[in-house]
């Protein structure tokens, strides 16, 4: 634990909204929310946002009515993360408003839909990026303000937008070169991705196990650091009935998950002398993380994870499904562009027609998606 010197330097640390970059279009303030309260009111107020609900996380809506969407994933991601920044002394709206942005991006279908864009694009020289794509939606696609375009959000968050889940160099995205590349995010933004990471690998493991993907002994054989969590639950109430015990187990992770981030993340820096944002910026690594104890149960999740649920036969079908039909949407939208809304094509007529198309897709449902797919493949032209 920080002394009360190291608490003082962490609060250095933080970034305030006092000291953002403000919007691209200026903006008279608000009188009671400031701009960090403000985006994440805007984003919440998005028809991008709205949409999570309808996309899949892991497990598609099929198998289950009570697993986890990518709207009620990303409210688990904002509260683990507003817990880790007020435990850290970080800017909790700026994490939240990170925290509710950060899956705005993904296609339908989750990765598989994105790993399809992706090579549909590659075909013209182009590809698709989750986080660039949430960019040009809350720059472009949502159209809420007579002034401007989009919904004009702050330097800080559209940056952490853009780098929450990897640094990247100058160059390597021409979009996102005003993002200040080859350096590191303010710390809130990379708490985002510890936070996404925390939140899924404890819901995917809940889903699965209420999909009867696995056996307890299972879990505990290739997860000895989860199995010391669980024994305690097994000592203390050996008449629970089995479900109210793993929840118990699930509780005890998202704890040991979240207090060893916070450990860590203080114990980096603890081990640096960085004095404000700026250090931190300029600091070559990312500083927050797992302590060792930590990262290992961690990484024990995710191969147990990768066995047993991501390329289980059951998911693997339904991916080989998404993809087809994703790549043959792709191709038939490219070949017959007038089965796009007018009103899109007219607004979108400068970019390149992969670009408009992949666009289209990316902000479906999985839902819109599979009735656009029915009632196309029905047309007698396809
Ligand atoms: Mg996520």
């Amino acid at each position: 634990m920080p002394g009360v010197a190291e608490s003082e330097r962490f609060a250095r640390l933080r970034l305030p909204v006092s000291a953002s970059r403000g919007r691209r279009y200026p903006e008279l303030p608000h009188p009671y929310r400031n701009d960090f309260q403000r985006d994440r009111d805007r984003i919440v107020h998005s028809r991008a946002f709205r949409r999570l609900e309808n996309k899949t996380q892991v497990f598609p809506p099929s198998v289950s009515d009570h697993f986890r969407n990518r709207l009620t994933h990303t409210l688990e991601v904002s509260q683990i993360a507003r817990t880790i920044a007020a435990s850290l002394g970080l800017d909790e709206d700026f994490t939240e408003a990170l925290a509710l942005a950060h899956d705005l991006g993904h296609p339908p279908f989750g990765h598989s839909g994105e790993e399809e864009l992706n090579r549909q694009m590659a075909a013209f020289g182009d590809r698709f990026d989750h986080n660039v794509h949430a960019l040009r939606i809350v720059e472009r696609f949502e159209s809420h303000y007579a002034a401007f375009p989009g919904l004009n959000l702050t330097f800080e968050v559209r940056e952490g937008m853009a780098k929450h889940s990897r640094d990247f160099g100058p160059g390597e995205f021409p979009e996102l070169d005003e993002y200040r590349p080859g350096e590191r995010a303010p710390l809130e933004a990379q708490l985002i991705d510890m936070a996404d990471e925390i939140a899924y690998n404890t819901a995917d493991l809940d889903d699965a196990s209420d999909a009867g993907m696995f056996t307890l002994d299972d879990l505990w054989d290739a997860c000895p650091g989860a199995y010391a969590l669980y024994e305690p639950v097994e000592s203390m109430y050996p008449g629970a009935p089995e479900r109210v015990r793993w929840l118990e187990f699930v509780r005890r992770l998202v704890d040991a998950l979240v207090t060893g981030l916070i450990t860590g993340t203080q114990a980096n820096l603890l081990s640096t002398q960085l004095l404000s944002v700026e250090d931190v910026r300029q600091h070559p690594v990312r500083l927050v993380g797992f302590t060792p104890a930590t990262a290992e149960l961690n990484q024990s999740l995710k191969h147990f994870l990768h066995a047993r649920v991501y390329s289980s036969p059951s998911l693997e079908a339904e991916r080989a499904k998404s993809e087809t039909q994703v790549g043959w949407m792709f191709e038939h939208l490219l070949a017959h562009p007038e089965a796009l809304p007018e009103a899109y094509r007219l607004d979108y007529a400068s970019e390149p027609a992969h670009r408009m198309v992949c666009d289209y897709i990316a902000g479906m449902t999985d839902g819109f998606f599979q009735r656009a797919y029915q009632e196309l493949t029905a047309a007698p032209h396809a």
